[in-house]
């Protein structure tokens, strides 16, 4: 199986940056959205508003000039028969207001029978069209569609009938209102316009657009444009357009009360959503500390989860029960699981010595006595040698064993041995080892006694031998015992228990059943 690289510190930091990253990048979609759709309805209903004022504000305007040319009329109804008098009076019209650029009076026929221009470079005053052309007009108080005069200049016309005081048509009084560049409707229009691709325009009941700010546009037919169309059903409202070059349009349009026209205001979609980047950005750079915040506490708490972890996974590979314990004991186990592994951990490595412990006591002990076996007493003198601790050594030998088997049984001589160890554990005490080094030789190894003492636990062991009833029908036997000292018999300890057999010889030697202290 493939090893693992990544660490639980770097898998919760990941998870947490990953999930933070998909949360804030959702919040900014989400508020990108909301924000969006508030501006196209703020903007749609502002453009509405606009044009609902705009189409107002028209609506006066004409209504303006339409009650000047009812005045006109009522003035021009008594003078059919005095030229002199009509001049004057379509003078007057023409001059009265900016947005008016001729002025004519047509009678019951269909002749001009007064007209007066402002447009230079046309006769001022005569009895021609030369400036003016009616060709829409009707003998119907009336607003003309847009047409192109015989000067090449868009035009509406107003029209307003004259009737004498039976109520008979005389004719009309007509007024020409120039629809291009610095007129009174483009600076009514003009004054509101914004400066970000935004712009108003006006459109007659054909759909033809009768008022621009570019110019090439009037005259033109855009009744295919849906906005048009709703002015057309006598509808206004808002609506998202995309305009004859393809740019996509946030329109408001309304209808004016006058000839079926109607004003329409749009704005850029991009003009409009322009300050919403902007706004993406600085709630990006405001949330750019707090996500930093988040990180370093997201990383704290990451240690705080990996740590404990970490550290038994280290105590456990280490597998040295002795050394780790108190490591693990003081693990901050900040949370259930961990709480949990710690304690087991901590069972099975305690398990894991006390196996161990208990493997090595068996390879140090003799399984028959209970006794130190060889091993035990190189351990144990290895153990003294380390702390320069002196120490007695006592060597026995059953008196006689060989005789002892050979009538009682090797059985019988094995249960003698048994109880010959109890009797030197009962002789001994606890920090002595008692040790079965051969066949029926033992050892006791005594920390810090002196030979005295050594000399009198042997004593006590020979005395309690002979004195003891053996099982198995053996009956009373007798052991002898040498003793030697380190560091008093030799530097080398092998050398000192060499002294104490040497001494163990001399007891056999001697009679047996005795105890000689190496040396004295
Ligand atoms: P001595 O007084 O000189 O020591 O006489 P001994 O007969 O004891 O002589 P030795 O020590 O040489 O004899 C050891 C005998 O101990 C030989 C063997 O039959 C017996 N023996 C050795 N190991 C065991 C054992 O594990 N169990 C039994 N039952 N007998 C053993
Ligand atoms: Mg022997
Ligand atoms: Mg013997």
């Amino acid at each position: 199986m493939r090893k693992p690289r990544i660490t639980l510190l770097q898998l919760i930091v990941g998870l947490s940056v990953f999930s933070g990253t998909v949360a804030f990048a959702n919040a900014l979609f989400a508020a990108y959205h909301v924000q969006k759709e508030q501006l196209v309805a703020t903007t749609l209903e502002a453009n509405r508003a606009y044009a609902v004022k705009l189409a107002e504000v028209v609506d006066l305007y004409i209504g303006a000039l339409q009650q000047q040319l009812t005045a006109s009329a009522s003035r021009v109804a008594s003078m059919m028969d005095k030229p002199a008098a009509m001049d004057e009076e379509v003078l007057r019209v023409a001059e009265q207001s900016d947005g008016v650029i001729a002025a004519a009076v047509v009678d019951a026929k269909g002749d001009i029978v007064a007209y007066a221009s402002q447009l230079p470079g046309t006769e001022k005053q005569g009895r021609t069209t030369s400036g003016i052309d009616l060709r829409g007009a009707a003998q119907e108080r009336n607003v003309t569609p847009p047409y192109l005069s015989s000067q090449g200049l868009w035009t509406v016309a107003l029209t307003e009938p004259v009737k004498d005081a039976q109520g008979t048509y005389q004719g009309f009084v007509g007024a020409a209102v120039y629809l291009q560049h610095n007129t009174e409707l483009d600076k009514l229009l003009e004054e509101h316009f914004y400066r970000d691709g935004s712009y108003v325009y006006v459109v007659g009941s054909d759909g033809k657009i009768i008022y621009h700010r570019e110019p090439r546009w009037i005259g033109t037919n855009q009744s295919q444009n849906p906005a048009i169309q709703a002015l057309q059903r006598g509808e206004s409202g808002t609506m998202p357009i995309t305009n004859s070059l393809g740019v996509d349009m946030l329109a408001g349009y309304a209808r004016m009360q006058r000839g079926g026209w109607g004003v329409i205001v749009q704005r850029p979609l991009a003009a409009t959503l322009e300050p919403l980047h902007g706004l993406m950005w600085r709630i990006f750079w405001y949330s750019v500390p707090a996500a930093l915040v988040m990180l370093l506490a997201v990383s704290a708490m990451g240690y705080w989860i990996a740590r404990p972890l970490a550290i038994l996974a280290g105590a456990m590979k280490s597998g040295d029960g002795a050394q780790a314990a108190p490591l693990i004991q003081s693990v901050q186990a900040n949370y259930f699981e961990a709480e949990q592994l710690r304690e087991a951990v901590s069972f099975t490595m305690a398990l894991h010595e006390q196996q161990i412990g208990k493997l090595n006591a068996e390879t140090m002990t003799d399984p028959m006595t209970r006794l130190l076996n060889r091993r035990g007493v190189s351990s144990e003198i290895s153990r003294l040698l380390s702390t320069r601790q002196p120490f007695a050594v006592l060597a026995l030998d059953l008196d006689h064993f060989k005789r002892i088997n050979d009538t009682f049984g090797h059985a019988a001589g094995d249960q003698v041995l048994v109880a010959l160890a109890d009797l030197m554990r009962d002789s001994i005490r606890t920090e002595d080892a008692g040790c079965r080094v051969g066949g029926e030789e033992f050892l006791v190894l005594m920390p810090g006694a002196s030979s005295e003492a050594a000399r009198g636990v042997a004593e006590r062991i020979r005395q309690a031998t002979e004195s003891h009833r053996m099982p198995g029908g053996v009956g009373h036997v007798t052991v002898s015992i040498g003793t030697a000292r380190w560091p008093d018999d030799g530097d080398d300890p092998g050398a000192v228990l060499k002294c104490a057999d040497q001494a163990l010889y001399q007891a056999k030697a001697s009679g047996r059943n005795k105890v000689v202290v190496w040396g004295a």
